[in-house]
């Protein structure tokens, strides 16, 4: 890090600490040039990015639309409100995580189909049928067959137990 006095190209480390429970840390820094101590703070940048729509305009990510869209998929459906969470949760770290400043919201669909895949099949075929706008009914229609297959293999795995 360049010196703010000077605009020396190098500082020292003198000091370096965990701060804020961890998330945070503190260096102490010198100038071996005019010797002047400053403090500096490094955070890891976990900012969620801002989402493309479809026609190409920019929405900043929205938590709330987020669990409005799960919520409305699983209307009616047998699935606890903390696996809902828990399911929100692991989409806002995917996108976090990511890195990216921008992210398309087909990648937040395939992600929500996802968690939905694995909480319940009927919320997830009606998130499915919503978003990717099937093409037509037999596309529908491939789609829940292959559900279908999946529940069978559950079901006959779980009558081994
Ligand atoms: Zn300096």
């Amino acid at each position: 890090m360049y010196c703010p006095f000077c605009h020396s190209v190098d500082t020292k480390v003198i000091d370096s600490r965990l701060i804020r429970e961890g998330n945070q840390t503190r260096r102490r820094r010198e100038c071996p040039d005019c010797k002047e101590r400053f403090t500096s703070y490094e955070t890891a940048e976990l900012s969620l990015p801002r989402v493309i729509k479809r026609d190409g305009r920019r929405a900043p990510f929205s938590e709330e639309k987020l669990r409005a869209g799960i919520l409305r998929a699983l209307e009616k459906r047998p699935v606890s409100v903390e696996q809902i969470e828990t399911a929100i949760a692991r989409v806002m770290r995917k996108a976090m995580t990511r890195g990216e400043r921008e992210i398309p919201s087909a990648q937040m669909g395939e992600w929500v189909m996802e968690e939905l895949h694995q909480l319940d099949q009927v919320a997830y075929v009606r998130f499915a049928s919503v978003y990717r706008c099937f093409q037509d009914i037999d596309e529908f229609r491939r789609e829940i067959s292959k559900l279908t297959r999946h529940a069978k293999r559950k079901k006959s795995n779980n009558s081994y137990n």
